[in-house]
């Protein structure tokens, strides 16, 4: 069975799941969402809303936020082009979303702790990500990525596998052994401020602020990337954005 495949199967699986509270409430199950083949898993804490609505993790406020700092840090042309484009015009700006969003699809991975929504989007409690918990591990070991982003402190903790602090951790660089179906991995995870508490706090455009150094965040994982892939298969890229100030 290829990777697709069974990332299917898994899906399948757990299409019915209804292993904890969390399924009274729920319209969808968001399982997972993006290119198996991704060099970045990107994982959240649950859906929120819109994603309970639509079944898709991230697509929201806080997952179209997510979007842009990925475009921002991103080298390809038809994904500055776009991030211009939302930037300058209101009016367009929702399809110039879902293109950005359909463009970093190629790259990316995206999918939660738990894959259903928690009411009032209250913190998933610790028996509901225990249960989703072995899903999380399929997901890990059949995408096997160079690197996991999680976003927020109850995914960086969920992975970690230890109490942080946020606002400290983020841009850490933690080196977390997954439990495969073999053996275990090492996979080096980087966390990120979460995106819904970067909007409530909306220092975006103050400099030294936690909007600019989640960017410089970003660009650090995709640096990391970068290197990794000129170690592999010797091409480097060479207009990666700077660090900001
Ligand atoms: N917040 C998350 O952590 N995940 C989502 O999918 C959406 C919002």
């Amino acid at each position: 069975m290829n990777k697709i495949e069974a990332l299917l199967e898994l899906q399948r699986a757990w299409s019915s799941c209804r292993s904890c509270g969390l399924c009274e409430n729920r319209n969808s199950i968001v399982f997972g969402y993006g290119n198996p083949n991704s060099q970045i898993l990107i994982i959240g804490e649950a859906p929120g809303e819109t994603e309970d609505r639509n079944g898709v993790p991230f697509i929201g406020a806080a997952g179209q936020l997510l979007d842009q700092y990925l475009g921002y840090t991103s080298v390809r042309p038809e994904i500055q082009e776009l991030i211009e484009s939302i930037n300058r015009s209101k009016a367009k700006s929702d399809d110039d979303r879902k293109d950005l969003r359909n463009l970093l699809l190629d790259e990316f991975y995206f999918t939660n702790i738990v894959m259903c929504r928690p009411p009032d989007n209250r913190d998933p409690l610790p028996k509901e990500m225990e249960v989703c918990r072995i899903r999380l591990l399929e997901q890990i070991y059949l995408i096997d990525p160079i690197l996991i982003i999680t976003a927020g402190r109850i995914a960086t903790e969920a992975l970690v596998n230890k109490k942080i602090s946020i606002t400290s951790a983020r841009g850490e660089l933690f080196d977390v052994e997954i439990p495969g179906r073999i053996q275990s991995v090492r996979y080096p995870v980087l966390a990120v401020l979460h995106p819904s508490y970067l909007l409530r706090k909306n220092d975006f455009k103050q400099k030294g602020g936690e909007g600019v150094k989640t960017y410089n965040d970003f660009i650090r994982a995709m640096t990391l990337v970068d290197k990794y892939n000129e170690m592999h298969f010797g091409f480097s890229v060479v207009n990666r954005p700077k660090l900001e100030k």
